[in-house]
């Protein structure tokens, strides 16, 4: 059967099956999904409601028959064929299309040691009902990697009275995508709430008793969970010819190196105007990339020119970064209630912003320094910092101008 083809259930998938429709396209439309589940949301796995992992679905049974979607549940797609335009899965049956989504997200990345494998993953809900129902109060865990992941982990198992330990190979946690400043604060709640950090060191070994680090210290686990970062999905993409370098190569439109092919998610490493790819892992990302490749699958030639944006429940804390907060960038800090906004100018434009508060109480500031980034705007550094300005008026002006 011709008609699009999107590879990958996931967040980014499903929701460009749906914006397909939303396009005007009325061929069909075939979701792949390698899970046995009905496409359901990543965040919610490791922010567990009432102590339950939570299945929250994407969407219902109904409203993919509504909308027309041919959802193939727990098939995987085992080999494209690009110039055939064919796709095989792994019941045996061969898909024709006319174009292709691949949205193969990413797969977590896993120890080299000793005893690796006894390190369990954190990625799928079936991920999450091994670690939750193996481990109770009194007990220990012990997370390898100080990323998002094992931070968020780290706060619900404390919660649930859960002895913890993190182990990071870098000096400090949350250095990757978090900035400095809240990191920091971050790791010191952390800290507060008992969880014990080994930082700067890595792993030898995984056993028995526990975690063997690169100085000899063991650290004693009932069970171990390997939090170390994902690596995009790009297998089926590489063996089919497309160009592949940390992620499925697109340009601005989301299409890959193969004609009729586009990619998108976890999986895509999307070309900058400045140069270079990037490639985002966040749930945002992955709408917003999955609805511009339907629009251009559907025949707009749209650039993905979404601001980067994340947030990160931990304790009763909430994070939330909106761009990409540099090192070198000029920061400037406004207290708020309950917490902090950080602003990042690039040469004096407003590149970035991030804020730490009580659950979500920032996410309307957030959303505003997002409207100014957009402004493509100058603020005075002054004006940023002072919480008697308000940033809605900030933005009045910045339009006005
Ligand atoms: P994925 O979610 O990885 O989905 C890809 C799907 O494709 C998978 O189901 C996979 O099985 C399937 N697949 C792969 N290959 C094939 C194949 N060959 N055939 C068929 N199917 C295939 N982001 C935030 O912004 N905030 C958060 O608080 C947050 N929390 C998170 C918590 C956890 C525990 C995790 C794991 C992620 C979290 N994220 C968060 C990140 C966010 O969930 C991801 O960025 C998002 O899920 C990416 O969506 P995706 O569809 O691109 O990839
Ligand atoms: P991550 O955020 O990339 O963090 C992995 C951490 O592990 C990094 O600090 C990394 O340090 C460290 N590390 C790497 N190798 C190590 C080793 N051998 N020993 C000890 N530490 C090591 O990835 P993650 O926490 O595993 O999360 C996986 C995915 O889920 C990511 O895509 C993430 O964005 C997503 N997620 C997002 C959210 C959110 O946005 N709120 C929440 C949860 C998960 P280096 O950086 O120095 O390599």
């Amino acid at each position: 059967m011709d008609g699009i083809v999107i590879i990958g259930a996931g967040e980014c998938g499903t929701r460009a099956a749906f914006a397909l429709r939303e396009a005007g396209y009325r061929g069909s439309v075939t979701l792949v999904g390698a899970e046995p589940h009905l496409p359901y949301e990543r965040p919610p796995l490791s922010k567990p409601m009432n102590g339950a992992v939570q299945m929250k679905l994407i969407c219902a049974k109904d409203a993919l028959e509504a909308a027309g979607i041919d959802y193939l549940s727990g098939v995987s797609a085992s080999k494209l064929d690009a110039g055939a335009g064919t796709v095989t899965l792994s019941d045996g049956r061969v898909r024709r299309y006319e174009k292709l989504l691949l949205a193969t997200g990413a797969r977590p990345r896993r120890l080299g040691c000793p005893g690796a494998e006894r390190a369990l993953d954190f990625r799928t809900h079936a991920d999450a009902e091994t670690v939750f129902s193996n481990v109770a109060a009194g007990q220990s865990v012990a997370i390898i990697g100080g990323g998002l992941i094992g931070m968020e982990l780290a706060a619900v198992l404390r919660g649930k009275n859960v002895s913890v330990d993190v182990i990071e190979a870098a000096p400090k946690p949350l250095g990757r995508a978090v900035p400095a400043r809240f990191a920091e604060k971050l790791h010191a709640r952390h800290a507060a709430e008992g969880v014990r950090f080994h930082l700067g060191r890595g792993v030898v070994a995984v056993g028995d008793e526990g975690v063997t680090l690169t100085d000899g210290t063991l650290v004693p686990a009932d069970l171990v969970v390997g939090a170390i970062g994902v690596l995009p999905e790009t297998a089926l993409a590489e063996a089919a010819g497309l160009a592949v370098d940390n992620g499925i190569l697109t340009d601005s439109r989301l299409r890959t190196s193969v004609p009729n092919v586009f990619a998108a998610g976890d999986c895509a490493a999307v070309a900058q105007p400045a140069g270079g790819h990037i490639r985002h892992e966040s749930w945002r990302n992955a709408r917003a990339q999955a609805e511009t490749a339907a629009r251009n699958i559907a025949g707009a030639a749209e650039t993905f020119a979404a601001i980067p944006w994340f947030w990160s429940d931990q304790y009763d804390l909430g994070l939330q970064v909106a761009g990409l907060p540099r090192p070198a960038h000029q920061s400037v800090v406004r207290p708020v209630a309950g917490g902090e906004l950080a602003f990042y100018l690039d040469d004096g434009r407003l590149a970035a912003a991030a804020g730490l508060g009580i659950g979500n109480s920032l996410a309307k500031d957030i959303r505003l320094a997002e409207m100014l980034i957009a402004a493509g705007i100058s603020p005075s550094p002054a004006a940023l910092a002072d919480p008697g300005v308000n940033l809605k008026v900030l933005l009045k002006s910045a339009r006005a101008a």
